[in-house]
């Protein structure tokens, strides 16, 4: 029975993830809300049904891959009681309050449920590259690995349904932090005369070689002893002259003076002397704030 699954959402993510499992001869209903998304899926074997009530009542484990939490819940708010008794996966992209929101919903109307968060690019699912976190029903993800896993490698993070999610975003914060430092720096660059690409080429590999740091770095943070010697001191790493040039190129320091307000907030606070990793502690700090 758990070969076959209806998919909501036939996006770029919905449709590759929907193309994959027909791929591996399971049987697929699709739903889309504007028509039209299914005719290649179709091709391939998919059934395409209107209502979403009719592809919920089809099959035993509901895929929704929407555009985010309000979409998710404007289309299963209605059907809630069709879902009842079966398996909900909700790989839209949700916060993980709102994560654990759908999943409240979903207990209160008899659903298992599973929140899905998609480290990958459609063109890496049905790949080794990407990743998949799920958070939720663990009897629903045991149930389901074999599916899943022709996905993308899964990872289970356990009952709480926000987690796959909160881990997700995590990921992604220093995805685009360092995206937004690559412009910057290409920024920057360009008044040299270099050209984004010839930038990238050698800001590749300097990156690369700079992740090698993290993990000496995340273990001051796990000892929580910022003051070890060996360290780069937050009065080494001060960056008012980056900003500063910055300015004197024109370019907007935004990026690099977001770091800046992290590292001088902590020497203002007299922990100049310690690690660069104390900037770890003051997010923290926020956070128990907040
Ligand atoms: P698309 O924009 O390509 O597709 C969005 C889908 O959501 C479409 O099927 C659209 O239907 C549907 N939709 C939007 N609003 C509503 C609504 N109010 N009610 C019903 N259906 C709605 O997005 P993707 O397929 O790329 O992404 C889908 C989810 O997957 C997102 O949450 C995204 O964050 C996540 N994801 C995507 C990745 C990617 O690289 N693409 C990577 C990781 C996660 P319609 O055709 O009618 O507009």
């Amino acid at each position: 029975q758990l070969n076959q699954v209806s998919l909501l959402g036939l996006g770029a993510m919905g449709s590759v993830l929907a193309s994959t499992l027909l791929g591996a001869g399971l049987s697929v209903t699709v739903w889309n809300r504007t028509p039209g998304r299914a005719t290649a899926l179709v091709a391939q074997g998919a059934r395409a049904v209107d209502p979403v009530r009719e592809a919920v009542a089809a099959s035993p484990v509901v895929v929704a891959c929407l555009f985010d939490h309000a979409s998710v819940q404007e289309t299963l708010g209605p059907v809630a009681e069709e879902l009842r008794g079966r398996t909900l996966v909700n790989v839209t992209t949700t916060t993980p309050n709102e994560s654990r929101a759908l999943a409240s919903w979903a207990a209160e109307h008899g659903i298992d449920y599973l929140d899905g968060a998609i480290m990958a690019v459609p063109a890496m699912i049905g790949s080794r590259d990407g990743q998949i976190f799920y958070s939720g029903s663990r009897a629903a993800y045991d149930a389901l690995l074999p599916t899943f896993d022709l996905w993308a490698p899964s990872e289970f993070h356990g009952a709480d349904a926000g987690r796959a999610a909160l881990v997700d975003l995590a990921m992604l914060s220093g995805m685009y932090q360092m995206f937004a430092g690559f412009f910057h720096g290409a920024a920057m660059a360009a008044s040299a005369g270099m050209s984004a690409s010839e930038f990238a080429a050698r800001q590749a590999p300097f990156l690369s070689a700079m992740t090698h740091e993290l993990a000496a770095l995340a273990k001051v943070v796990d000892d929580g002893d910022y003051t070890v010697p060996g360290q780069q001191s937050l009065e080494f790493s001060d960056l008012s002259h980056l900003v500063r040039a910055s300015e004197e190129e024109g370019v907007d320091p935004a990026p690099v003076a977001a770091v800046q307000t992290l590292i001088s907030r902590e020497i203002a606070a007299g922990h100049g002397s310690e690690g660069f990793a104390r900037i770890y502690a003051g997010l923290r700090a926020g956070a128990a704030t907040a």
